[in-house]
């Protein structure tokens, strides 16, 4: 029988008793599982500042002292969290030293840096998988206390190897798929930390900020899994952010393309890398919310490699203000070979992502992520780009995209798509600084003056949904 890989994130860890939902969703399946689960909310930030200050402040007795502190608090939410959940004293207190050991790694690797100065990339990571390391082991002994057989796996002891990538690896499909299928073969129910796996050495890497989900696509993959079912706390995918508008509807199919482009547009419910591994193996994935226990296991949105193209073409609305304009004048750069190519080559030296190019006779825009912008503009002003006479920033923008299948057929609804979301914007006074339709099959989008966010969404999916 094939396996389901379940997904739970830090939105469905948060409190001690969020636990006990996990748990009831997993005697609800009923059946053996993967799960793969993230670090209980607000862990991996918090590791990151810990890093920082380990790094920033090396030598000094405070540091030591912070990062210690930090660990020493994670060793109290576990205990309370234990406390929570697991009733026999014995199993606690086995479960509470087997938590103390992980947590004495991490402090002996915050002291490590501490003490160098420096976070080698491979250290860095290493001490960020301890959110994803802590919760397995902790969730695992808690099943077993309730008479689940469940075993804990780790990346490292099921062959989930990588391109060896810090920071931001990916899977290494001919190199993990038999060893991790047969690793995850008995039936009980395991349980994998997400956000990370191992190079051919051993060695931690990460999958990116938010990469549980794509290591549980991973797994998916290699074990050729009957579904991915990813628990969230909100009704699955949807017509657009109910922060920004009133009443969203909830998405019940999108195909894989259209998830990807709309997480990667900006909507928060997966990892824009998850499809990636499931793209051809056609292997569904499944949204449910774990706050609407009386649904039971349907799912809000299902999303596989079905097209459905709906009345109005438009799925659903996204937006995000992690963007920013890089742009580099010149009267001529639109007629000059090679500009791009050295571009590209600097930013991708500095391990910079680019996010899209549009270009013109007298500039080049590049669009990035915000976090970037600052070392990309530092890695091209320091080069000599012949025909560029100035580099500028711009980062007081945003990205509206309408996504759904068909945006780009030629029939007269497809072709009017990316104009209708245009001249609404535009009508209703949204400040519109670019806009680009045709890169993907479907998914248009405008960049708009940041101020203007919310106004332009709030019209963009009025003209779609009424
Ligand atoms: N805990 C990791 C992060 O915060 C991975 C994840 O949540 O998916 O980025
Ligand atoms: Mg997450």
């Amino acid at each position: 029988m094939k396996k389901i890989v379940v997904k739970f994130g830090g939105s469905n860890l948060r409190e001690p008793q969020d636990i006990d939902r996990v748990v009831n969703v997993v005697q609800k399946y009923g059946r053996p599982l993967v799960l793969v689960v993230s670090a209980f909310y607000g862990i991996t930030n918090a590791l990151i500042a810990c890093v920082q200050a380990a790094k920033e402040g090396a030598g000094t007795k405070a540091a030591l002292a912070e990062s210690q502190n930090y660990t020493q608090t994670l060793r109290l939410l576990k205990k309370q969290i234990l406390e929570a959940n697991i009733d026999d004293t014995a199993h606690r207190a086995r479960t509470e030293k087997a938590l103390g050991e992980r947590l004495d790694q991490l402090d002996r690797y915050l002291t490590g840096i501490h003490c160098i100065g420096d976070v080698p990339t491979f250290v860095n990571d290493a001490i960020l998988s301890y959110g994803e390391r802590l919760s397995s082991l902790l969730l695992t002994e808690v099943l077993l206390s309730r008479g689940i057989a469940a075993r804990e796996a780790l990346p490292e002891d099921i062959g989930l190897i990588t391109d060896g990538v810090f920071g931001n690896s990916a899977c290494d499909f001919l190199a993990s798929t038999a060893t991790v299928s047969q690793a995850l073969a008995d039936d009980v129910v395991f349980v994998v930390p997400g956000f990370y796996g191992v190079d051919q050495s051993g060695k931690t890497t990460l999958f990116g900020r938010g990469g549980s989900d794509y290591s549980a696509a991973s797994i998916a993959a290699c074990i050729g899994a009957e579904s991915l079912d990813v628990w969230k706390d909100v009704d699955g995918f949807l017509s657009a952010d109910p922060g920004a508008v009133s009443a969203p509807r909830s998405i019940s199919q999108l195909n894989y393309l259209e998830a990807a482009e709309l997480s990667y547009f900006g909507a928060k419910i997966l990892h824009p890398r998850t499809v990636e591994p499931l793209f051809d193996r056609d292997i569904p994935i499944r949204i449910l919310n774990i706050t609407r226990p009386e649904r039971g296991l349907q799912p809000y949105t299902i999303i596989d490699a079905q097209r459905h193209v709906t009345h109005d073409v438009v799925k659903s609305v996204s937006s995000t203000e992690d963007v920013a304009i890089l742009k580099l004048h010149g009267p001529g750069v639109g007629f000059k070979s090679g500009i791009l190519a050295q571009v590209t080559n600097t930013l991708d030296q500095h391990g910079i992502n680019i996010k899209s190019v549009l270009t013109a006779q007298t500039a080049i825009n590049i669009l990035l992520a915000r976090d970037h912008l600052e070392a990309a503009y530092a890695a091209l002003s320091e080069h000599h780009l012949a025909g560029v006479v100035n580099v500028s920033c711009d980062d007081a923008v945003a990205i509206v995209a309408v996504v759904g299948d068909g945006v780009l057929d030629a029939s007269d609804v497809g072709s009017a798509i990316a104009s209708r979301a245009l001249s609404a914007a535009l009508a209703g006074g949204v400040r519109v600084r670019l806009a680009a339709a045709g890169a993907s099959e479907v998914a248009a989008y405008m960049l708009v003056q940041q101020e203007d966010r919310k106004l332009a969404l709030k019209l963009v999916h009025e003209e779609f949904f009424g």
